[in-house]
Order: structure tokens, then C-alpha cells, then sequence
């Protein structure tokens, strides 16, 4: 059940709240020190946000993709490495709440739902890279009540932070058909698991997203997620559309920030010679009027797949994989023109659009990938399987 839409309001506009006296004080820090964002993470979980995207009947919110995207670009607008985190959190738990059995639902949803655990997603591996749907970490049954995983993932946000994570393995790594893996939640204090090197990126400095090593780790059995090996499901019902919809939120928050600053530039602005303000310059005006036409199509368009995917609309993927796409392309677009509108003080190291401009840069590249997702759009017009490669 969704929730109404008062109840929604009310959860934005918390959402703000925080985003503007926890968020904002500590995106600065967050940023140059490359820190998790710990207070903005733990405040969400104390506000009841931790179980945003689980159903009632498992003690969450029971909000759907519209929402999980809105709060992301709400958070997006502040700190984008605190909206992906948060976002991976609820892409994780939305693949445990999607088929839990009991003791799933008491080890780990109801803590979720509590604010007392964070998860995440474990897909990425360096050999198989933006083929997230291919993993070849493996998985076997050691005794009647355990498997033994081993391999390595790639850019787990969170890193180590999170209490648990969704990690996607294969049971038969050499006859494995293509997408057919399965999801076992491996707890953070399993014995076997060892972390890379601290996450240094251009952009998204606070996310945490580090390279998980899993050696002999040994995981009870019920903590394997619905059947083996019948992942496809989980994939394009649940994973796609939570992740897709998490990251175009956080990227429309980033292009809105960044529209803010060229606005509150262009005002604040004056030139001597002219004694007026950039906003009162024609030019400056039709640029700024078309980034605000590419935003605002790229922003409804996100809404629309979004509402569509929560209506159990058909189409829904489609719509998905392109709000994804329009998002990414136009994210990028907006920050590079805003510096241009802000001039020498945007280009500054340190400013605001400094900052944007390096985490904007990752929403192309972030899996499901704008070059993946373009090709697979056009597949699902004509009919053919997206997992044909
Ligand atoms: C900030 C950040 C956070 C992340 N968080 C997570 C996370 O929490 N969990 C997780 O599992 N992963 C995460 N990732 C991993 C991310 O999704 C990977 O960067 C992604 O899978 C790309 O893998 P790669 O770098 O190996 O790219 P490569 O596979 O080397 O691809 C390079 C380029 O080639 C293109 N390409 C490759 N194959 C094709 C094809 N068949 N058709 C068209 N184009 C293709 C890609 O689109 C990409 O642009 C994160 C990454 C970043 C940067």
C-alpha cells in the first residue's frame, strides 16, 4: 500500500529540513576530506526514512520509485554523495523486501525500518564492469545450512559503513546462462571480508565506494533472496527501477543546484560599465531559459516513468531507462553551462559549481550505463531480449 499523498508532503518537506540544517553545513568537508556523510546518514535513519522504500506490512514507509526519487533530488540538491548513499540503502532493502522470508524480515527488514541498519548494493566486478547483470562472484553450498562465497566486487557505496549487503553471485560459474544470478545479503561481520583501498574519485567524494573482497565467506542459507537463480525478476522489477529512479533523482538534484547558482550569479552580478545586472541580459537570459526547458523535461520525464512504474504500468521500463539517460545527459549539460553563466567565479576551486560539475560527471558512466541503457531501450522497441550480448 503507497502512501497518501498528504503523508508524502509531509515526508518532503522533512526531507528538506534536513537536507538544508544537517546536509548543507557538511557538504563543503564532506567533500575535500572524502568523508561518508555520517550525521545526514544516521539523521535520516532517526527521522524513519531508513525503511522509505519497504512495504507497511514489513513495518516500512511503503513508498514507491516516485518517491525514492524525489528524496533523492531533494538530498541531490545539497550533497549528491549523501542522496547515492542513502538511494543504494534503499535499492538494497527494496531487493530484500521484494520476496523476504521470515527471518529476513526480522534480521533485517525490521532493523532497516528502525533506523538501525544500512545495506546496499554489491553488483559491480572489475572483469565483467558495466555488465553488472553478469557477476561471477561464486556461490556454493558447503553444508545443509551455509554457502561459501568468493569473489570481489567493485564500487560498493557505503563501502564499509553499511550493516549489510545485497551481493549478486553465481552458483555455476562456468554454465551460468546470461542474467541468471541470484542475491545473498552478506552481513558486515562476516569472517573473509576485506576492503580495497579508500574511494578517492574526481566527484561523489563522500560515497564510500570501495572494493569489497569476499574469501571464503560464509553465509547461512536463509539469507539467500527468493529462489536460486530466478534473478531475472529481481533484476528488472526491483533493482533496475529502484536504482535507476535513485540516481536520476540525486543527478536532477545536482542540475537544480546547479540552475540555482547560475540564477543567484546572474543577479548578483553587476557590471560598472553597464551599471546593470547580468539578469538583465538577453543572452544570459535565453541560456538560462533553455537549460531550465532541458531540466524541467528531463525532471517530468523522471516523474512520469517513476509514477508509471508504481502504476505497474507495462511500458514502465522504457520510460525508466530513459529518464535515466535524459537525466544523465542533460545533468552534465547543465552543470558545464551554469560555469559558463557563473564565468571566472564558478571556475574557482572551491566553488559550489566546482563540486557539481565533478559529481554530475558520474551519472553517465554509473550502472546501468547511459550507453547500456540507450541500446537496450532500443531492443525493448523492437521486440528483441535485452540481454542478447
Ligand atoms: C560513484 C560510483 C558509485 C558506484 N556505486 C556502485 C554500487 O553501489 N554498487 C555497484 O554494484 N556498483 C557501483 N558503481 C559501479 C558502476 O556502476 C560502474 O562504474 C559501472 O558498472 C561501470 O563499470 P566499469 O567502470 O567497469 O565500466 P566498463 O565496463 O569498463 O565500461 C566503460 C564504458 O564502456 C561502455 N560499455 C561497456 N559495455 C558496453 C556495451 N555492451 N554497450 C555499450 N556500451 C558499453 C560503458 O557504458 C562505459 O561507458 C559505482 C560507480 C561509481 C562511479
Amino acid at each position: 500500500m503507497h502512501m497518501q499523498s498528504q503523508e508524502v508532503t509531509a515526508l518532503l518537506l522533512k526531507a528538506q529540513k534536513i537536507a538544508k540544517e544537517v546536509i548543507a553545513p557538511k557538504v563543503d568537508s564532506s567533500d575535500e576530506e572524502i568523508r561518508w556523510p555520517e550525521e545526514a546518514i544516521r539523521t535520516l535513519q532517526k527521522e524513519g526514512f531508513g525503511g522509505l522504500v519497504v512495504p507497511t506490512l514489513y513495518g516500512g514507509s511503503g513508498c514507491g520509485v516516485l518517491t525514492l526519487a524525489k528524496v533523492c533530488e531533494i538530498l541531490g540538491q545539497e550533497c549528491a554523495s549523501t542522496a547515492i548513499c542513502f538511494g543504494m540503502h534503499c535499492v538494497g532493502s527494496s531487493v530484500i523486501a521484494a520476496n523476504p522470508t521470515e527471518a529476513q524480515q526480522t534480521n533485517f527488514l525490521t532493523p532497516i525500518c528502525n533506523g538501525e541498519h544500512i545495506t546496499t548494493l554489491s553488483l559491480s566486478e572489475a572483469g565483467t564492469g558495466s555488465s553488472f547483470y553478469l557477476p561471477q562472484t561464486d556461490m556454493k553450498a558447503i553444508t545443509d545450512d551455509e554457502y561459501c562465497i568468493n569473489g570481489s566486487k567493485t564500487f560498493v557505496t557505503n563501502g564499509q559503513h553499511a550493516d549489510s549487503y545485497v551481493v549478486s553471485v553465481v552458483t555455476n560459474t562456468t554454465d551460468a546462462p546470461v542474467g541468471l544470478f541470484s542475491c545473498a545479503i552478506v552481513s558486515s561481520d562476516s569472517e573473509g571480508v576485506a576492503w580495497g583501498a579508500e574511494w578517492d574519485g574526481m566527484g561523489m567524494r563522500g560515497n564510500s565506494s570501495r572494493t569489497m573482497d569476499l574469501h571464503d565467506v560464509r553465509v547461512p542459507k536463509s539469507n539467500l533472496l527468493g529462489r536460486q537463480g530466478d534473478q531475472i525478476w529481481y533484476m528488472f522489477n526491483v533493482v533496475m527501477p529502484y536504482f535507476l529512479m535513485a540516481m536520476a533523482g540525486t543527478y536532477l538534484g545536482i542540475a537544480s543546484r546547479a540552475l540555482e547558482e547560475a540564477k543567484k550569479h546572474l543577479s548578483r552580478r553587476y557590471h560598472t560599465h553597464t551599471g546593470s545586472s547580468l539578469a538583465q541580459n538577453s543572452v544570459l537570459q535565453h541560456r538560462l531559459g533553455s537549460l531550465w526547458a532541458s531540466f524541467e523535461a528531463a525532471r517530468q520525464l523522471t516523474y512520469h516513468a517513476a509514477a508509471s512504474f508504481d502504476a505497474g504500468e507495462p511500458d514502465a521500463l522504457i520510460a525508466l531507462m530513459s529518464a535515466k539517460v535524459q537525466v544523465s545527459d542533460t545533468v552534465v549539460n547543465i552543470v558545464n553551462e551554469a560555469m559558463t553563466l557563473c564565468g571566472g567565479i564558478g571556475y574557482r576551486k572551491g566553488s559550489r559549481l566546482h563540486m557539481l560539475l565533478r559529481d554530475a560527471r558520474a551519472a553517465p558512466l554509473m550502472a546501468p550505463t547511459s550507453d547500456v541503457m540507450r541500446v537496450w531501450i532500443g531492443r525493448a522497441l523492437l521486440g528483441q531480449p535485452l540481454l542478447s550480448d
